[in-house]
């Protein structure tokens, strides 16, 4: 019997018919003679209403507790959808990620996994169960509930395949695969029938919220390939692999966008060794990450530096650079919280020139201002109002014909 591991987002199992109509898939693929583990997200927004009602507690929550109240979602579908299967006449357990066996480091909200045991797991399928298990959460050494970050039950998917030995991870959302673009602002995306680690990671790290990036990076290292498909149609989906097409040329893959940017300036600061680190090393401890970074040489031996956050950070991070960066004598800070990005991705640009000619020109033309340009060898983004994201992306998206095979 093959091990099949199936992940179910928080679309997928937002009320109890979708819980149901999953359930009804799950024994679908049962009945193929497969022993099947399930990772299932949270029910609908759960996550972020769990966020707000701890905010309305306090401003800045603990970090441990808050974990152990966000891991309750999780706990919420996984518990009721081993209830739909055993209703159907199905045998089925739910696991937490503890007793999973889904060992973390205890960094709270944001912790890796460092190892599964999945005696547990194997035990139960002997027993004939379908397992389900509560996604985005595991466990210290110390005992201590840890969860792996917003998106975090991709990982947990890709994580449990890896370690249970499956040939393939399956990920059921409410799009049926991966498109040239998000299918809600480009009504004429294109479904990818396949896409490499490479170009998928980039994507979902520059917005791409149908795979959250850490499951990608870990399915690339471990080469496991991922199914991207829907859960309510049974059309083919997209499959994520190492060997998808590498030799396309001259050929962009898909654009992503996200409109989780802020970004900060600060003007004036001295041109010397020392500087830079003074500004980010304080952030890096408060736990902001910071994207995109640009530095230019200005008038007088002074810089403007200039970096994106996410809008959630954006707070947190002037707090924290404000007196450091008076005190180096910088004449001001400014912040923007209304930003956007956007991405086109391919391997084909590797080494081709005219990609970031052809991208400048088409957003020109539609009158969108660029604030910032960052590249990969892969990947051209551009940082710009977020008002004017959608239609940045539905340009793009002509200019390189992606609705064309
Ligand atoms: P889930 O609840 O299953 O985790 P998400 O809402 O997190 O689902 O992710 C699925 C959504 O991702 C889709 O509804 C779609 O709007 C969005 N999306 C963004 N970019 C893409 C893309 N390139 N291809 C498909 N879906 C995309
Ligand atoms: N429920 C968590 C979140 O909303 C994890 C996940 O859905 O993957 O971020
Ligand atoms: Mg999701």
């Amino acid at each position: 019997m093959a091990i099949v591991v199936q992940k179910y987002g928080g679309s997928s199992v937002a009320d109890v018919d979708k819980i149901r109509n999953v359930a009804r898939r799950i024994i679908q693929t049962r009945e193929k003679d497969n022993q099947v583990v399930v990772v299932v997200s949270a029910m609908g927004d759960t996550t972020d209403d769990l966020i707000d009602l701890a905010h309305r507690i306090t401003d800045q929550p603990d970090p441990r507790e808050l974990d152990v109240l966000l891991s309750t979602g999780e706990i919420v579908s996984s518990t009721l959808m081993a209830m739909a299967l055993k209703q159907m006449g199905h045998p089925a357990v739910s696991l937490s990620g503890a007793q999973a066996g889904i060992h973390t480091d205890a960094s709270f909200s944001r912790a890796r996994i460092l190892k599964i045991e999945a005696r547990r797991i194997f035990k139960e399928l002997e027993k004939g169960n379908t397992v389900i298990v509560a996604g985005f959460q595991g466990i210290t050494d110390g005992m201590d509930v840890t969860t792996l970050g917003r998106g975090g039950s991709d990982t947990t998917a890709v994580a449990l395949a890896v370690s249970l030995g499956a040939g393939v991870c399956e990920r059921f959302t409410d799009v049926d695969g991966v498109y040239t673009a998000d299918p809600r602002l480009v009504p004429e995306a294109r479904k990818l029938p396949e896409i490499g680690y490479e170009e998928m990671l980039e994507l979902a790290t520059y917005g791409s919220k149908v795979l959250h990036h850490r499951a990608v990076e870990l399915a690339g290292v471990y080469n496991m390939p991922i199914l991207v498909a829907s859960s309510f149609t049974d059309s083919p989906g997209t499959l994520i692999h190492g060997g998808a097409s590498m030799e396309v040329r001259n050929k962009v893959r898909g654009i992503a966008h996200d409109l989780d940017v802020a970004k900060i300036t600060v003007i004036g600061v001295p041109d010397k060794p020392g500087v830079a680190a003074g500004i980010f090393e304080p952030l890096a401890k408060a736990g902001v990450s910071v994207d995109t970074i640009v530095q230019n040489a200005g008038t007088g031996n002074l810089a403007d530096l200039t970096f994106t956050v996410a809008k959630g950070d954006l707070k947190k991070a002037m707090d924290v650079i404000k007196p450091i960066v008076q005190s180096a004598g910088a004449k001001d800070t400014v912040s923007d919280a209304k930003l956007g990005k956007v991405s086109i991705v391919g391997t084909g640009m590797q080494n081709a020139p005219g990609y970031a000619a052809r991208m400048f020109s088409a957003l020109s033309k539609e009158n969108i201002n660029i604030q910032l340009i960052t590249t990969s060898e892969i990947r051209i983004t551009v940082i710009i109002d977020e008002a004017r994201v959608k239609d940045a992306v539905r340009a793009l998206h002509r200019a390189f014909e992606l609705e064309k095979a």
